[in-house]
């Protein structure tokens, strides 16, 4: 086979053009160590301890019949990686191509599952979030609670420190809004699910709450995701408002590059040229995102289109779309709800909601 012959314009951006075109190798570092199945416990710290000296994060997974490790980061040292091929209990070598490297298939093919209390996500159940957008009151949040979990909820979602695009508006009831959802959580027995929108405010809601919740406007705020790695509670990552699949998945990356596996990416609607709805549900990211990443997928619905009405017919379509739950706006009275109310849904609405996804989901074999 004779040269193969590259377009110099392809070389001027060797790292994204050459990835775009196929040719992965060059660019790719991190790579993916499969130890043959009888590989002993001490060749595979080996390895691990060979990786670290070459200046990479070695990340083994252990599988039911072998064990594979990633080598990541951003060391520069791939022939010496690519030279444990020989080190004793390797059995191949070879090149993670996408630039997500912990949270592809590549390297882990097998699906995760997130356990929250009683709640596995990414398994065959099918989980539902559900609250009102802010906590504004103990009667509100706790009669929320109470009719989402009639409904089949298990899982109760309310924001205490709100990310809002005015100034003017209300900002959440901070960490009282944090005590109200814990009370809630007592009465109850749900599992709560709120946002932080700091790094400095990790510590604080992380003490309250069951799944600490990433704002879309802050999927790409690197800091705060750090911090959220070194976080001991499962984060529900939601996609940024004009994110693609790739951005929304490295900042996945950020947080388990930094410890935390435990990770739940929300499609919540992209920003398009479409006014009737507030975002565009982008439907084909939940199929592509189970194709190319092991995390559970969830979808929010409510955010995605602003419009009660749509929040039915959208959630089966989650359903069908093969998401793992989702995450639904409700509110005891939506015309007085202090956010979001045109896509908050009433407790019957909420209800019906959940007659049509229980009816699909054993189409999918899943179940609440
Ligand atoms: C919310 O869940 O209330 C919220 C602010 O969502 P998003 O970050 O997706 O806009
Ligand atoms: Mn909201």
């Amino acid at each position: 086979m004779g040269p193969v012959i590259i377009e110099s314009n392809l070389l001027e951006k060797p790292t994204s053009r050459l990835q775009d075109v196929g040719f992965f190798v060059l660019g790719a570092s991190s790579m993916i160590i499969s130890m043959k199945p009888e590989a002993t416990t001490e060749q595979i710290e080996h390895v691990c301890e060979k990786i670290r000296s070459y200046g990479y994060i070695p990340h083994p997974i252990y599988g039911e019949t072998r064990t594979v490790i990633g080598a990541v980061g951003s060391g520069n040292n791939r022939a010496a990686l690519q030279a444990l091929e020989g080190a004793p209990g390797v059995e191949s070598v070879v090149a993670i191509r996408q630039p997500f490297k912990l949270v592809g298939r590549e390297l882990k093919p097998q699906k995760s599952t997130i356990r929250v209390g009683e709640v596995v996500l990414g398994s065959h159940q099918f989980v539902v979030i559900a609250g009102p957008c802010s906590v504004e009151s103990r009667e509100q949040i706790v009669a929320t609670a109470r009719a989402v979990r009639a409904a089949g909820a298990t899982i109760l979602r309310g924001g205490a420190y709100k990310p809002r695009t005015s100034p003017y508006d209300f900002q959440g009831l901070e960490e009282e809004g944090l005590k109200l959802l814990a009370e809630a959580r007592e009465t109850t027995g749900m599992r709560v699910c709120t946002e932080v929108m700091t790094p400095e405010q990790v510590e604080l809601v992380e003490r309250y709450t069951d799944i600490l919740q990433v704002g879309a406007r802050n999927m790409q705020n690197f800091a705060l995701l750090k911090r959220l790695g070194k976080a001991a509670k499962p984060v529900l990552l939601k996609r940024g408002l004009s994110a693609t699949i790739k951005e929304f998945l490295m900042s996945a990356e950020y947080i388990v590059s930094q410890g935390n596996p435990q990770v739940i990416l929300c499609e919540r609607g992209i920003r398009t040229f479409e006014t009737m709805t507030r975002n565009t549900l982008d439907i084909a990211a939940v199929p592509l995102l189970n194709e190319i990443s092991h995390l559970p997928v969830v979808v929010d619905p409510s955010h995605a289109t602003g419009k009660r009405s749509l929040v039915a017919p959208m959630a089966k379509a989650a359903v069908a779309a093969g998401a793992d739950g989702l995450i639904v706006e409700v509110h005891p009275n939506p015309e007085e709800a202090w956010s979001d109310g045109a896509q908050s849904l009433t407790f019957q609405e909420f209800e019906l909601v959940m007659e049509g996804v229980k009816k699909y989901l054993p189409l999918e074999q899943k179940h609440l």
